[in-house]
């Protein structure tokens, strides 16, 4: 073993490892951690973050790239070590463009402004919440600053998601899209009869949504000696190693769909993160390559796979047992057409397949206006209920829909909206291609037989973590590159079926 990689291996572990309390911490934070706790947190965060980033962006990190680049060629492109050394190369290039002081920063105030979003969101208070997104917004455009020269403050934001996408691609890609789904949008409204979901409306005991949600989850692959679900107000998949991947849920006794979708979108996360090859364990590797590719996972277990009428055909005699009383009367084909109603509504999360992208739109187009100056924080929920108005034709009345649902800018996640999209665009591209290769996949899901799908997936995207870029990724599996046309085709097809256009 070289005797340079073995050292940058040991760095880097202390550095991931750092990284991982981290989050172990947040994920703390959002689970159990009473509210009394923030600062003190806070504090633990910026230090922890602090210390993870300090010990990366050594000289003597550098220096190990510098010698390790020159001499990589010895590698061939594909292996682990070549891999490794073209993602620490560019991780540390970004990394030593920012100063500590101010990841401590970030990490700090985020932490403080995820309780009080919390708070807010609860009180349905926008001006509890609007000083911290004022100092997130100001600390986001200082990391952005970092990056000078870009051709948009917004790049260097969105780059630390999805790497190498530029805003400009972006925004192409979405005026392609937006006028396209308008208009299916109001297609559909004006069918709007055709379709009930009113049988998902009722009282669903909370601990039998539970336990039917984790018993497709192992079905799934979900291993739960390497994983768990928690409850949280805003759900999310977070793992500390490829061991330990956890998810978590919001339930909601009034509306099935809530949890039960939920959890297969979380579980596809997990899936992925659990599918990674422990070769990569604590290299910083031992991850998602991008949040556009990660969200492809979960949408295409929750969409392609769990909205679809043959996973039903295995599930649902036995989602009706769960609850006789509420689904006892209902037909396969009415449970199918219920959970793929498509209609306006004001929470993202569980928005259909069809309006689901108009939401992302939105928070985009106000990131960059906030980002750019020509949206102030005062005007923020006027604006945003502005643009429901457009796009959607509806409008929240009150700003706990509004601009306090989602936990991203609490956060400091600016800039990560857009990779919702990436996501449901690429799950249709990544699954087409499945079909392709994967004999009878149709019949396995309609028997609730995942093996085949999981394989195929584990062996083309999640063994390789990071190893390489988004965009060689898709191209290595797909033989294309991220294309919107797959997705809008798939929505036309499946809503022109359900609702007869
Ligand atoms: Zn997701």
């Amino acid at each position: 073993m070289n005797i340079k990689l073995q050292t940058l291996k040991m760095r880097l572990a202390e550095v991931v490892d750092l990284q991982r309390s981290s989050a172990l911490l947040s994920w703390e934070q959002q689970t159990y951690m009473p509210p009394g706790g923030a600062k003190a947190r806070a504090e633990q965060l910026a230090t922890l973050q602090g210390l993870a980033h300090r010990l990366f962006i050594t000289d003597e990190i550098g220096g190990l790239i510098k010698e390790l680049s020159n001499s990589s060629g010895q590698w061939d492109y594909d292996t682990d070590e070549a891999s490794l050394i073209r993602f620490v190369a560019r991780e540390y290039e970004r990394e030593s463009k920012i100063p500590t002081e101010l990841v401590a920063e970030l990490a700090s105030t985020t932490a403080l402004a995820q309780e009080a979003w919390a708070s807010a969101r609860q009180n349905d208070d926008y001006s509890e919440f609007q000083p911290h997104l004022q100092k997130v917004i100001e600390l986001s455009r200082q990391r952005a600053e970092c990056f000078a020269p870009y051709d948009h403050l917004y790049d260097p934001l969105l780059d630390k998601y999805e790497p190498d996408m530029k805003t400009s691609e972006v925004q192409k890609m979405f005026s392609g899209m937006k006028d396209e789904l308008i208009d299916l949008v109001d297609a559909i409204k004006s069918r709007a009869d055709v379709v009930n979901n009113e049988i998902l409306y009722g009282d669903f005991d909370i601990d039998r949504q539970r336990e039917f949600g984790l018993c497709i989850a192992k079905k799934l692959g979900y291993d739960l000696n390497r994983g768990r679900q928690d409850e949280t107000l805003h759900p999310f998949c977070t793992h500390f190693s490829i061991d330990d991947v956890r998810i978590t849920t919001r339930f909601d006794s009034r509306f099935l769909p809530s949890a039960l979708f939920g959890t297969m979108h979380e579980v596809g996360h997990a899936l992925y993160e659990q599918g990674i090859s422990p070769e990569l364990a604590r290299t910083g590797m031992d991850t998602g390559v991008s949040l556009g590719v990660h969200e492809s996972q979960s949408r295409l277990w929750e969409n392609l796979v769990g909205r679809s009428r043959p996973f039903w055909l295995h599930f649902f005699p036995q989602l009706q047992t769960v609850f006789p009383d509420q689904l006892g009367q209902v037909t396969h084909d009415e449970f199918y057409r219920a959970i793929n109603r498509s209609e306006p509504s004001l929470i993202r999360v569980e928005a259909d397949e069809v309006t689901y992208n108009l939401h992302i739109i939105i928070r985009f187009e106000l990131e960059l206006d906030l980002l750019s100056g020509d949206l102030h924080l005062n005007d923020l929920p006027a604006a945003w209920t502005e643009k429901y108005k457009d796009y959607l034709g509806i409008v929240p009345h009150n700003d706990s829909d509004g601009v306090l649902q989602d936990i991203h800018w609490s956060i400091g996640a600016i800039g990560y909206f857009a990779t919702y999209t990436i996501g449901n665009l690429l799950s249709v591209q990544l699954f087409d291609c499945a079909q392709k290769e994967i004999t009878d996949l149709e019949s396995d899901i309609s028997k609730g037989n995942f093996d085949g799908l999981l394989y195929w997936l584990r062996e083309n995207i999640h063994c390789h973590g990071s190893k390489f870029t988004a965009g060689e990724l898709v191209k290595r599996v797909t033989g294309d590159s991220m294309d919107s046309r797959p997705y809008l085709n798939y929505l036309h097809n499946k809503y022109s079926n359900i609702y007869s256009l």
